[in-house]
């Protein structure tokens, strides 16, 4: 688009300075083009009219038309209001006016017929409608019916008169001025393949529909046209990432074989075995590898990046593991440790914890190239930490890490770039995943380790606590280990950490002949290890917890977790929490308790978590009750500052504006081509407002 787009807006007729500081303040919209992209965010509907008699209190925004009966003003002085009495040939409606009523009643004359706009309600068990908006009804006004935009506005806007009507009609004042500068900014190709309309069309049926097909077809095209130059971009910085970033050639797999042969403990799912091979295809191309491994809650993940440190090592370089918490630092270091002695490696693990001389011992043995691999914390990324030559960086849960944290690792590797492996359990749906990783690679291990029972999850009402406790006490005896949590919000921690330490009294209480462990995030990390320690050694029965245990943490014999106000939780959180039984080969049981009163939404999640143990389900339903900009970590990505797309409802036309964005770099990935020109302008145009996050991982 050129140049009339960059107008600042108060140079637009009926704006002015003061509106548009307003309106740059309020809604972020500075020139013609921003004001042009500001969508209405729904539409009525004044094309129809429906007769009185079909008229219920569940319609939305509805018109009739009809002959004004009676009207007559109530009450005394400022508090008066307008009633009146509309009639069509099915039947009578009331109108009421509680504001304005003086005003109104200079527009109406007995017995004139008028066209009626408003939400049904209900009063004294009678339909009316509250405020409408009314017209004279003439030839021209019927004629005239269209689809009125709405735009969201603020009070502030409100208060200067700035609200959705007049939002509007700047609109229209705004593409009377502009509709012939208005170019295309999709190709030919593109246009007839996906039957799109013009962008000029769809800009202006995007604010002024002219019936509902054309507002479809206007939707479609700015949807598709958007969601096309993300995964465009996407798509071009992997290229680009696969063209510059050399990465170390690891290709000797002995110690991987011999591994395999003699300490596997396990047979590895199919799933495994594939995501390893497309691990390896990276490592041994010699470019550097931007992996992500998507797996549900013991899908076995920790093992597949551990198969792949073997080639790293046996290549000579060096490997690190970062993890979220001390607790899983621990855990991962615990378990790897074992391998790593069967196999006469080196291994350490470095935390925030750590003292001084060990730190210092650990910094020399890195730099020596004495250790083969460094588990820890984001202690690990401290710029103090220097390898000699590391080749393979693999980030668990890394929805816990900060994008800018993750561009410290790359930094570790003075000749060529680590290659990157990212680990996660948060389930992302497909839509959010080609979005947010659209330039990534994305390897699914789609299939748990063979022997696992699905966990079955139940909700209780609080009132039915004893019966839940029964149910512990039985499984317990079985020799099995519960977790119960407890909620934790960050506005009210004392609040929180109330819950649970009379949680924990009153368990204490109600199970006496059993060890029961607390584990909170204010407590000191050697309390938190001691306590974490007693349960895994099965010295407590069981634990009380807050969402700290949510992230990885591996005890295969609880076999109970009992989620306290589970209404409260988030659907990936509770999903998360629930991976932390189902760990082992005894059937586990997932229990949700809430009080009776819920939420439309809360029922939804816990109903979800109910039905189905499948991650993917779950994060696609979350996707649906959330929408995206909430998901765990999506916030800063901005890629989702989508204006018009909506992930969570457009997945069809996002995959083929993928598929079309595809296509197009296979001819030419480096948009020369004469006919792609206007493309190519779009994407440089996009580019400079979100280039860095998208570099690492
Ligand atoms: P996650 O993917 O959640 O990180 P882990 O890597 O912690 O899962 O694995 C969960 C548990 O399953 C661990 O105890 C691990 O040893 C075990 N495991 C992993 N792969 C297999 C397999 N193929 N067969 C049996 N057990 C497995
Ligand atoms: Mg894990």
């Amino acid at each position: 688009m050129n140049s009339i787009f960059k107008t600042p807006i108060e140079f637009l007729v009926g704006i002015g300075p003061a509106r548009a500081d307003l309106l740059n303040k309020e809604l972020e919209i500075f020139d013609f083009g921003d004001l042009l992209q500001y969508y209405p965010f729904r539409y009525e509907d004044r094309t129809k009219f429906y007769k009185i008699k079909e008229i219920n209190v569940h319609m939305p925004f509805i018109q009739v038309k009809g002959h004004l009966r009676h009207y007559e003003l109530v009450g005394h002085a400022r508090k008066k209001r307008l009633h009146a009495w509309l009639m069509d040939e099915t039947g009578e409606i009331e109108l009421v006016w509680f504001q304005g009523a003086q005003w109104i009643l200079k527009k109406l004359s007995l017995g004139a017929n008028y066209i009626v706009f408003g939400k049904p309600s209900i009063f004294n068990k009678k339909l009316n409608i509250t405020h409408p908006e009314i017209e004279l009804l003439t030839q021209a006004s019927e004629k005239n019916r269209h689809f009125q935009p709405v735009y969201s506005t603020t009070d502030k806007l409100k208060t200067r008169f700035l609200d959705s009507k007049a939002i509007s009609k700047l609109e229209k004042t705004l593409l009377a001025t502009v509709n012939t500068h208005i170019e295309e900014t999709l190709p030919d190709s593109l246009i007839n393949k996906y039957s799109l309309i013009s962008k000029r069309d769809a800009l202006i049926n995007i604010h002024f529909p002219k019936s509902h097909k054309h507002l479809q077809k206007a939707q479609y095209r700015l949807k598709f046209e958007e969601l096309f130059y993300v995964q465009l971009r996407l798509l071009k910085l992997k290229l680009t990432r696969l063209e510059k970033f050399k990465g170390k050639v690891l290709n000797k797999t002995e110690l991987l074989t011999k591994f395999y042969d003699k300490h596997l403990p396990f047979v590895l799912t199919d799933a495994q075995k594939r995501v390893i091979r497309e691990i390896y295809t990276d490592m041994k191309s010699g470019k550097q590898m931007n992996r992500l491994i998507q797996g549900d809650v013991g899908s076995g993940k920790t093992i597949v990046s551990f198969i792949c440190m073997l080639i790293a090592i046996d290549n000579g370089s060096q490997v690190a593991l970062m993890a979220p918490t001390e607790i899983l630092a621990d855990q991962h270091f615990k378990s790897l440790s074992v391998f790593a002695k069967q196999l006469g490696l080196s291994i350490a693990v470095l935390k925030g914890s750590t003292k001084k001389s060990a730190r210092k011992k650990i910094h020399e043995g890195l730099i020596t190239g004495e250790i083969n691999i460094l588990v820890g914390t984001h202690a690990l990324i401290e710029d103090k930490v220097q390898f000699k030559d590391l080749a393979l960086a693999v980030i668990d849960e890394q929805h816990r890490f900060g994008v800018a944290q993750r561009a410290k690792l790359w930094k570790k590797s003075t000749t060529t770039l680590p290659h990157i492996l990212v680990m996660t359990a948060t389930p992302i749906p497909r839509t959010l995943a080609m979005t947010l990783y659209g330039d990534l690679d994305v390897s699914v291990i789609d299939e748990l380790p063979a022997g696992r029972k699905s966990i079955q999850t139940f909700h209780n009402y609080d009132s039915h606590r004893l019966k839940v406790f029964g149910f512990m006490k039985k499984q317990i005896e079985a020799g099995r280990q519960i977790y119960i949590v407890y909620p934790l919000i960050e506005e009210s921690e004392k609040l929180d950490l109330k819950h649970l330490t009379d949680g924990y009294a009153a368990i204490v209480n109600a199970f006496p002949k059993y060890q029961v462990s607390i584990l909170h995030g204010r407590m000191k990390p050697a309390d938190k290890e001691f306590e974490m320690r007693r349960f895994i050694d099965k010295e407590t029965q069981i634990m009380v917890a807050t969402t700290v245990i949510e992230v990885g943490v591996d005890v295969s014999n609880a076999t109970v977790i009992v989620i306290e106000n589970a209404e409260r939780f988030g659907l990936s959180q509770l999903h998360q929490l629930r991976g932390r039984v189902g760990r082992g080969a005894d059937q586990s049981y997932c229990i949700l308790m809430s009080n009776y009163k819920l939420t439309k939404e809360s029922k939804k999640r816990i109903k979800t978590m109910v039905d189905t143990t499948d991650g993917f389900e779950i994060a696609e339903a979350d996707l649906k009750l959330r929408g995206p900009g909430d998901l765990m970590g999506t916030q800063q990505s901005g890629v989702l500052d989508l204006l018009i797309a909506d992930l969570s409802k457009d997945q069809a036309i996002l995959e083929l504006a993928r598929n079309a964005a595809i296509d197009l770099l296979k001819n030419d990935p480096d948009l020369n081509h004469s006919e792609n020109l206007a493309i190519r302008h779009q994407v440089d145009k996009v580019r400079k407002n979100a280039l860095n996050w998208s570099r690492i991982s």
